[in-house]
């Protein structure tokens, strides 16, 4: 196949910031990345320029339920193309399928269904532009009733290491995260059962308290979901779980940063104390993601799509609209340094469910995921594992 070496005014790997770069692309991987005077062209490559743009790895979401008007716990081929499609316009290059908290059984077939997909398609190479799936993430069904937010109580589950086993039949190795109440009884069996199997786990939903969560820290939880939602609120002398995930240098913290979900004082707080290192920025898209205002589908509940914004029947907001791209502009919007800002889409959640060195990085090895930024930081142009890509 030949190669395709692509110059841009800049590149952000996002490790380093080069000006007047080339990413050179064979079949779904990046060969080299680098100054333009410094990376040696292979023979016969095809070149093209992509005038003042900046190449930056595609973007990593690790918690999205939907998109395109599908949702992922639909677990067939068609709504999974389809969510993959939509995400991929908006830089969104890979990602882990979130489940929401249904019956048991719904649950499982979703699992199935997805970790399906998931091993189907990795026999044949993506030729159209289509994230990949990268794995599941379980939101629920071990969660606090008190902090469900808009997961429905009836599915609610204790934490038991024989459902999880269950449902990781069905992932069939896809398995990557486990959202979970660790205040709940035998929370803390279910964290080693989750950690044995590779997981990682995630504290989220939930009503703990600053030794609860410690608790759940210690013995191997390393990820907050969407941070300050669905959790006991922070207070100066109950710090609760915000206290525990802002304090433990080793713990990753998602944020919704779509400005509805968290004030601006609150992501501030969050970025100083994590620092960038530690912050993810992720969707929780829903099915409404890329659609107009209406009503749709969430896992096996309705929500009502209002200027973007998405609720429930009761007013609660259940998931989001959010495309990381336009997370990214809302966090550099800041004031934050967009090589900062894009560490969170990028490296960051990459390096959370172990892919560091394939996905959200431009360097010899990783997939070929770009995107291609103008300079108000709008996606110009999107590549997926080198495909879907024409002209920036
Ligand atoms: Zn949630």
């Amino acid at each position: 196949m030949q190669p395709l070496a692509i110059h841009a005014d800049r590149l952000l790997t996002p490790f380093e910031d080069i000006v007047d770069g080339v990413v050179v692309v064979q079949g779904s991987k990046i060969i080299e990345a680098g100054p333009r005077g410094r990376v040696v062209l292979p023979r016969g490559a095809r070149q093209i320029t992509a005038r003042g743009k900046t190449i930056v790895p595609g973007f990593v979401d690790v918690h999205i339920h939907g998109a395109g008007g599908r949702d992922v716990m639909a677990g067939n081929a068609e709504s999974l193309e389809i969510v993959a499609g939509t995400v991929a316009r908006f830089g969104t290059t890979s990602f882990v399928a979130t489940t929401v908290t249904a019956s048991l059984m719904e649950t499982c077939d979703s699992v199935g269904g997805i970790a399906r997909f998931m091993l189907k398609s990795s026999e044949t190479a993506a030729r159209e532009l289509s994230a990949e799936i990268l794995g599941i993430h379980f939101e629920g069904p071990f969660i606090s009733k008190a902090r469900r937010g808009v997961h429905p109580q009836e599915w609610i589950l204790a934490p038991s290491t024989e459902v999880l086993a269950q449902l990781l039949q069905e992932a069939r190795g896809t398995a990557q995260i486990l959202t979970l109440a660790p205040e709940l009884p035998g929370a803390l069996d279910l964290i080693a059962a989750a950690r044995e199997a590779g997981l990682v786990v995630s504290l989220g939903h939930t009503d703990a308290n600053y030794e609860q969560a410690q608790a759940a820290i210690a013995a191997g939880a390393t990820h907050a979901a969407h941070v300050f939602n669905a959790m006991r609120p922070f207070s100066h002398r109950g710090t609760g779980v915000i206290g525990a995930v802002m304090t433990s240098p080793r713990v990753s913290a998602e944020l919704i940063a779509d400005k509805v979900h968290v004030d601006e004082p609150a992501m501030r707080m969050l970025l100083e104390m994590k620092t960038p290192e530690r912050v993810i920025l992720v969707s929780d898209g829903t099915s409404a993601t890329g659609m107009p205002d209406g009503k749709y589908q969430l896992g096996n509940f309705q929500v009502k799509v209002s200027g973007g914004v998405c609720r429930n029947a009761e007013g609660k907001l259940a998931g989001s609209t959010l495309t990381l791209d336009r997370a990214l502009r809302n966090i550099v919007a800041m004031g934050v340094p967009l090589a900062s800002a894009l560490r969170m889409v990028t490296a960051n959640p990459a390096r959370q469910i172990g892919l560091g060195s394939r996905k959200g990085v431009l360097a010899p090895g990783a997939d070929a995921d770009l995107v291609f930024l103008d300079d108000k930081l709008e996606v110009a142009g999107v590549m997926t594992r080198g495909a879907g890509f024409d002209q920036a």
